[in-house]
């Protein structure tokens, strides 16, 4: 039995279909990793989304995207707040938190919109991702007002009590409990938990910075795994929140 052969006797058992999209966070960051995993998924021609910092993006960061954008595959962007900085005078870090109000949301938003369609133009998909997987109800109302058509958090965020679309991760492929990074045998266990329901979508949340060789090996090995069920299909952010729209 393959690494991931409790996945495949978990999704055996589904008779529903499962749509399945990648979001990498961070883009701007670590160009070299970027390049490296986005090309795997170019290969394989598989969707991947690509959450980009305007505010992180240097002009290797700018041709490495524009680059995977021209391969020819199904790579997409989005706009990971603007300079994923922590604003939070305490708690848990947030660049859009309750320490700022809805007009100092919406410029940093605005400005990162602005900066990102300079460099990508009409290649920018209208999606939202906060830094850290949080926001509230003003950085929802700010989206809206500047045109998005969806927010992504993590799966189980609070409800922000707004109208917009979201379009939520469910899977941390670098999932940590207490600080320490799950072990194989671990990650295996949350994996099945996590697909072992009737949920009609599945975000999986990438962070190619911390991901090394092995790590990029074991995604490919799960990728591999799930696509051999015939209920599942890979997806971009974008045809899944427009397939929600319709
Ligand atoms: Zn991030």
């Amino acid at each position: 039995m393959s690494t991931f052969g409790a996945v495949s006797t978990v999704l055996a058992r589904r008779s529903t279909p499962l749509k399945i999209f990648f979001r990498n966070d961070d883009g701007g960051w670590a160009d070299e990793r970027l390049q490296v995993l986005a090309s795997g998924f170019v290969q394989r021609e598989l969707p991947l989304d690509i959450a980009v910092i305007p505010d992180a993006l240097s002009s290797q960061s700018i041709d490495v995207i524009t680059a995977l954008l021209d391969a020819g595959g199904r790579i997409a962007i989005h706009q990971h707040g603007l300079a994923h900085t922590n604003h939070q005078r305490s708690g848990r870090s947030c660049e859009f938190g309750s320490d700022r109000n809805r007009r100092q949301q919406q410029n940093d938003i605005a400005q990162g919109q602005r900066m990102l369609a300079e460099v990508f133009g009409q290649r920018v998909c209208p999606v939202f991702t906060p830094p850290w997987n949080r926001c509230t109800r003003d950085t929802a109302e700010a989206i809206q007002a500047l045109g998005f058509h969806c927010l992504s958090r993590i799966a189980g965020s609070d409800d922000l009590g707004a109208s917009v679309a979201e379009l939520p991760v469910t899977i941390d492929w670098l999932k940590k409990r207490k600080g320490v990074r799950l072990t194989t045998t671990e990650l295996i266990d949350y994996l099945c938990a996590l697909l072992d329901t009737d949920t009609g979508t599945i975000g999986v949340m990438l962070h190619h910075e911390p991901m090394d060789r092995d790590n990029r090996a074991l995604l490919w090995q799960f990728i591999e795994t799930v696509a051999q069920s015939p209920r599942v299909s890979f997806h971009s952010m974008m045809d899944i929140a427009r397939d929600q729209r319709a």
